[in-house]
């Protein structure tokens, strides 16, 4: 059959391979595999949180309450902004999606890193829109500036602040500087979906969404349940922005696009703020760990203001070989060949994951 030629460039999202498929591929126990590949929150997700979810399981066949504002009304109050400024939905995911039909087209491209976060591209192809990306694999502000205006006609511009996968953050002094060169109908999404991690190691990197939107008016912030508060299974994110870009944005919207338990849960969720610190520590003491193997095994590795940590390695070692081989040895992580690095991401996990998952790549690496 003959689809829209479009689809003729999109390459499929590949998440990180889930433990089921390992249990069946490898014939390995489900409970000697670690998966340490789709930055999940290792410690799960708060109590309180699963108690919602068996306390309210009793609503399942009703259908949501499509105003949505209990979950707005406390992400109001956490970002200091209006509940007319939220935007929920399917993952954060689902609202760059949003942005991209409501702001890219045949004529509008859009505008990211070479080695970011692989959704902006393939729901700009999928409209057949263009998309056009630095040649640094990193965020780089002079870069994105430069084609901004070569290109003259791009609608839309990725941050992603941290980036996924390789980890790196920018200032918010610097990102404010680049603002200050784009267009006011040029729309500018920064993806905060690490920005919780990146603020509790550095405060420069804080982006504040009240701040932002008020200052460059074409802006849209983006946040996520699916990280730091470990719902990813629950697919809850946010977008916060002027009300002009809320319109376009709740145009795109379905239905019911979030779930009643996914509401309640990530209502829950914000209210336990032991959790998320206990997170906060563990994240950065342990990549002191992963840092400290890299120094010493001469490893590259790229500071990350996240909860991975990338790894990059010389023309003489090859990642989807150690992703293989780590796969047979149980320990799921995710190579990045298919970015056109050869790395590996590695989301942190508990201590006793991690020392795991060292020792193994340990060996792996003197094969
Ligand atoms: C995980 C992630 C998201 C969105 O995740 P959802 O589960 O859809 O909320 C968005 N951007 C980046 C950079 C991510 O890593």
């Amino acid at each position: 059959m003959k689809f829209n030629r479009q689809l003729e460039s999109i390459k499929t999202y590949e998440g990180g391979k889930p433990i089921e498929l390992v249990v069946r591929e490898f014939g390995i126990d489900a409970k000697d595999i670690i998966k340490l590949a789709s930055n999940e929150n290792p410690f799960g997700t708060s109590p309180k949180v699963i108690e919602s979810i068996k306390q309210n399981s009793n609503q399942v066949h009703m259908y949501p309450d499509d105003s949505m504002i209990d979950l707005k009304t406390a992400l109001a109050k956490k970002y200091n902004v209006d509940s007319k400024n939220i935007i929920l939905g399917a993952g954060s995911d689902q609202i760059i999606s949003f942005a991209i039909n409501a702001k890219a087209n045949r004529h509008k491209k859009v505008l990211t890193a070479k080695t970011t976060f692989a959704m902006y591209d393939i729901y700009a192809k999928q409209i057949g829109a263009k998309v056009i990306k630095t040649p640094s694999h990193q965020h780089n502000l002079d870069d994105f500036l430069h084609l901004y205006k070569k290109e003259k006609d791009i609608g839309i511009i990725f941050l992603c602040l941290p980036n996924n996968p390789l980890g790196e953050c920018l200032d918010k002094e610097d990102v404010f500087n680049f603002l200050k060169n784009i267009d006011e109908n040029t729309l500018v999404v920064i993806d905060g979906a690490y920005q919780d991690f990146a603020k509790f190691k550095d405060a420069k990197k804080e982006i504040c969404p009240k701040e932002l939107i008020e200052t460059f008016p074409n802006t849209l912030y983006l946040g996520t349940f699916s990280k730091s508060y470990g719902l990813g299974g629950l697919r809850v994110g946010y977008g916060i922005s002027n009300i002009d870009i809320m319109d376009a944005l709740y145009k795109m919207r379905p239905p019911f696009n979030v779930t009643t338990l996914s509401l309640k849960a990530a209502l829950e969720s914000l209210e336990d703020k032991e959790f998320i610190d206990k997170t906060m520590q563990n994240n950065f003491k342990e990549m002191k760990k992963y840092e400290d193997f890299a120094k010493e095994n001469k490893i590259d590795f790229i500071n990350s203001y996240t909860n991975f940590i990338t790894f990059t390695f010389s023309d003489k070692k090859s990642s989807k070989n150690i992703a293989q081989i780590l796969l047979k040895k149980g320990i799921i992580i995710r190579d990045l060949t298919s970015y056109g690095v050869n790395g590996i991401r590695v989301t942190i996990g508990t201590p006793e994951q991690n020392s795991r998952f060292l020792k193994t790549f340990k060996e792996v690496l003197t094969l």
